[in-house]
């Protein structure tokens, strides 16, 4: 069974073969910020947005979240979609809730509209790390002991911070407020579960995402917790305070795809990012490319396979679908909208467009790690087509993720 995670070592040799660039700047991540660029309002997110804007809360959307907190027997009648599927997807994202949850009446939710801030107060003397490139070492084998699954670490960047964080009580804005000396973020990707994926969309896959989120939380305080132990500011974020893509792909975790979504040499689509906003001085990782952006020129899984036709199969441009989509970036952009409103109506968040991407796959096998080389080749339409006959993509029966009687 392949859970996403695996053996680490041979996950380590789908890295091993891919050349990193050196060019750190905005060409070299693959990024085109236009003259027109604005910096994005938290408030303008989808999510931030279901709670107050009539353009897309609805009854609908106030049941999909109270599906989160009642996982009873009639939500829907289809398979994967009862009462056992949501009362373990809601378990997975208990840890991450429990966060979220500790301050509400101070108006905070901890990871995904503030930063985590369930942290003790650190040494007041610093210890001495050695170079940057020796801190990076320790930093990045104390994450991989914590749990976490990928590590980058890339340089501050003040245009992917949020103008503004969503206050929940308000319905409006408030401060993003981030101390100016920060000059290093380090990115953390954890893989999600690709049996549960597998199953999307229904209530049991959304599990992935649950414990995604909870193992992100956990990884994020336990790093940041021991940054501040040796006496440097270590500030923990999940989708709070600013855009965690643009670092990924910085950090050298992946490549950006059609779908909105990091592609990761280790985990395809299946992972989720946090970050932690430091001074602690750190070398910088390097973007990596491995041929996902050719291989999305001509892969169109993704745009065919979304329930809610929010993915356009066009070629990148500014064009916006809504103010949830950035502006003066020129990329693949999805419609948040559609996305939100299908989830809305399924009661549960989809991943459909993880499970069809012919990225997402178990890399410990030599087979899939022979398949992402041919991908970054000139025969990637080949891959493309091998990963359609062996059945890449297809949806797993989520009676089939339960153990039989
Ligand atoms: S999560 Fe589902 S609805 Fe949203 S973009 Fe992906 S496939 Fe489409
Ligand atoms: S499904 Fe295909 S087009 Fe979509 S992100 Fe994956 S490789 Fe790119």
């Amino acid at each position: 069974m392949h859970t996403g995670r695996g053996d680490a070592a041979k996950r380590a040799r789908t890295r091993a073969l891919i050349p990193v660039s050196a060019d750190s700047s905005d060409a070299g991540c693959g990024f085109c910020v236009g003259d027109d660029f604005e910096r994005f309002s938290q408030v303008d997110d989808v999510f931030s947005r279901s709670r107050f804007d009539p353009e897309i809360h609805s009854d609908k959307a106030d049941r999909f979240y109270s599906t989160y907190r009642r996982p009873l027997a009639d939500w829907r009648a289809a398979k994967g979609f009862q009462q056992n599927d949501y009362a373990f997807r809601n378990a997975t994202w208990h840890v991450a809730d429990v966060f979220a949850e500790m301050y509400e009446d101070d108006d905070r939710r901890d990871g995904f509209l503030d930063p985590l801030s369930m942290l003790r107060e650190g040494a007041t003397e610093r210890h001495e790390m050695g170079t940057p490139e020796r801190a990076a070492q320790l930093l990045k084998h104390a994450a991989a002991a914590a749990g976490a699954d990928l590590v980058g670490v890339t340089a501050y960047d003040h245009r992917w911070t949020y103008t503004e964080r969503f206050s929940v009580q308000t319905g409006g804005a408030k401060p993003n407020d981030l101390p100016e000396d920060l000059d290093n973020v380090i990115v953390i990707g954890q893989a999600m579960d690709s049996t549960l994926i597998d199953t999307a969309p229904s209530a049991l896959s959304g599990a992935a995402t649950g414990m995604g989120y909870s193992h992100d939380a956990v990884v994020l305080l336990t790093l940041a917790q021991y940054i501040r132990n040796l006496g440097y500011q270590a500030i923990p974020s999940m989708n709070d305070t600013a855009l965690a893509i643009p670092y990924a792909i910085k950090a050298g975790l992946g490549e950006y795809g059609k779908h909105g979504l990091v592609i990761t040499p280790e985990f395809g689509t299946s992972v989720r990012f946090g970050k932690i906003f430091t001074d602690l001085p750190l070398v910088h990782d390097h973007p990596i490319r491995f041929g996902v952006k050719e291989m999305c020129e001509i892969c169109n899984a993704c745009s065919k396979g979304c329930p809610s036709k929010a993915i356009p199969d066009a070629a990148p441009s500014t064009d916006r679908h809504n103010k949830s989509n950035l502006v003066g970036v020129k990329k693949w952009s999805i419609d948040g909208e559609k996305c939100f409103n299908y989830w809305s109506k399924i009661n549960s968040d989809c991943s459909v467009c993880v499970r069809v991407c012919p990225y997402t796959r178990d890399y410990t096998r030599r087979r899939n790690r022979a398949w992402q080389r041919l991908a970054a080749s000139p025969l990637r339409r080949l891959a493309l087509w091998i990963d359609r006959r062996q059945g890449g993509g297809e949806r797993h029966q989520t009676e089939d993720w339960w153990p039989a009687g």
